[in-house]
């Protein structure tokens, strides 16, 4: 019940508290409201303490390895990387997602192994995170009686908050366990609002198209980085609805979708600058900083993604960023050499799918994997295989041939294994390829 009111008040505190008028006095307000974090918060960092009083461009622009490899001293609470890896790949394999380190949520992010990501959140803020959730995405008012389902791949104290009686009610789907007793759970449930990755959102709506549940949910929000095209037609086409996105990330919950489809970024609590790829079409990946972290500072942390920029205000009014699109992320990036430069140039992840999206008659869905410069690996899923092989690689091969590089092979590597809990990656590149070599710095 505590909790409950806790998440009501963070609820209120972001949905009604005066917000600013203009850019001008948003970032005015920012910078004030970044001093009083980095006195109150930052102060008990030993990594962060000496640059307290400083403005906050001389922090240091942080990556997803720096922070890993500078845990220990970069967060407030003495916590150790090591201890974290144990207690959170011990939770994984018993799938017992309680315990906590000295009351702090602890885990890793979803990725390769090698490449994961660490995060630690305090229940003060874990529930300023479900009350922001809420604040941006309920339909109506919160005192209406809401239960909503949420498909994870990995459960995490983090999201257990409001699960029992009240107004509100969660609860969790472990996307580890068979989707069909994922879909027999939810048709026991009967959620009003299903928050889940895109690929789950997918098998739950291909379930419910073939009559195995019966759902009836006023609002389906999908919650990863890229929403698909093909996804978001087909799992609207089968609830009737539009999908709702929010772009949230181990970082945090990072924007919500307006009514007309722009996401916002929450920059009534983080901070966004922009590392610049291409101005021209508005491409940039985030440097965010975050006010509501307290037990692991995010303070310049620059984000893998690449987000597309609205050239226009949004119709909504909001002076909040708008983005246009989640392209995907930096490892989404093609890169072919240049047929006259020695260099490799980029191809960005949009090409590939839109080349791809108009054939969805033939392609049900697709994977494209590039291991190397010279070869693209393709799997599809077709009830014509060969010929849905024949047309991906004509459609792949006008969409690069319009870029100025030598045209890898394409490789048929035959059906794709779908799998709930896997984080579906349509558009991928296996190997390395520095930021700085594809944009650098200064452009
Ligand atoms: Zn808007």
């Amino acid at each position: 019940m505590i909790d409950e009111l806790q998440i009501l008040w963070h609820y209120a505190r972001a949905r009604y508290r005066p917000v600013p008028r203009s850019r001008r006095d948003l970032e005015a307000w920012q910078a004030k409201r970044f001093q009083a974090f980095a006195r109150r918060t930052l102060s008990r960092s030993p990594f962060y303490a000496p640059y307290v009083g400083r403005p906050l461009e001389d922090y240091p622009v942080i990556d997803k390895s720096r922070m890993v490899a500078d845990f220990d001293t970069m967060n407030t609470r003495k916590l150790r990387r090591e201890a974290i890896l144990d207690l959170a790949l011990a939770s994984e394999r018993s799938r017992d997602f309680k315990p906590l380190l000295h009351g702090i949520s602890v885990g890793l992010s979803s990725g390769t192994s090698g490449n994961r990501g660490l995060f630690a959140v305090s229940p003060t803020e874990r529930r300023l995170y479900v009350g922001a959730i809420l604040a941006k995405c309920l339909p109506g008012s919160i005192l209406r009686r809401y239960r909503i389902a949420l498909l994870l791949r990995a459960n995490n104290t983090l999201y257990e908050e409001a699960s029992k009686g009240g107004r509100i009610s969660y609860r969790f789907f472990d996307l580890v366990r068979p989707i069909g007793d994922i879909c027999a759970d939810l048709d026991a449930y009967q959620p009003d609002i299903i928050i889940g990755p895109p690929q789950s959102l997918r098998l739950v709506a291909e379930a419910q198209a073939a009559g195995r549940l019966a759902i009836k949910p006023v609002k389906i929000i999908s919650s990863a980085e890229v929403l698909d095209d093909i996804d978001r037609r087909r799992i609207g086409a089968v609830f009737g609805r539009p999908i709702d996105q929010i772009y949230q990330a181990t970082e945090g919950f990072l924007g919500a979708a307006c009514r007309h489809g722009t996401i916002h970024l929450n920059e009534d609590f983080i901070h966004v600058e922009k590392r610049w790829i291409d101005r021209a079409s508005g491409r940039f990946m985030p440097i965010v900083t975050d006010f509501t972290r307290c037990t692991q500072p995010i303070v310049r942390y620059r984000l893998d993604d690449i987000l597309v920029a609205r050239d226009t205000p949004c119709p909504c009014g909001s002076i909040h960023l708008g983005i246009a699109r989640i392209e995907g992320r930096f490892d989404d990036i093609l890169a072919a050499p240049s047929r006259t430069h020695d260099r490799l140039v980029p191809i960005m992840p949009d090409f590939i799918r839109d080349a791809l999206a108009h054939a969805h008659d033939v392609i049900a869905d697709y994977r494209i994997i590039q291991r190397d410069p010279a070869h693209i690996d393709i799997q599809l899923s077709s009830p014509e295989p060969s010929h849905a092989f024949a047309i991906a690689q004509q459609r792949l091969a006008a969409a690069i041939g319009r870029f100025d590089v030598l045209m890898p092979a394409f490789r048929n590597l035959g059906a794709i294994e779908t799998s709930a809990l896997r984080k579906v990656r349509r558009v991928e590149r296996r190997f390395p390829v520095k930021l700085e070599d594809l944009w650098p710095a200064s452009s």
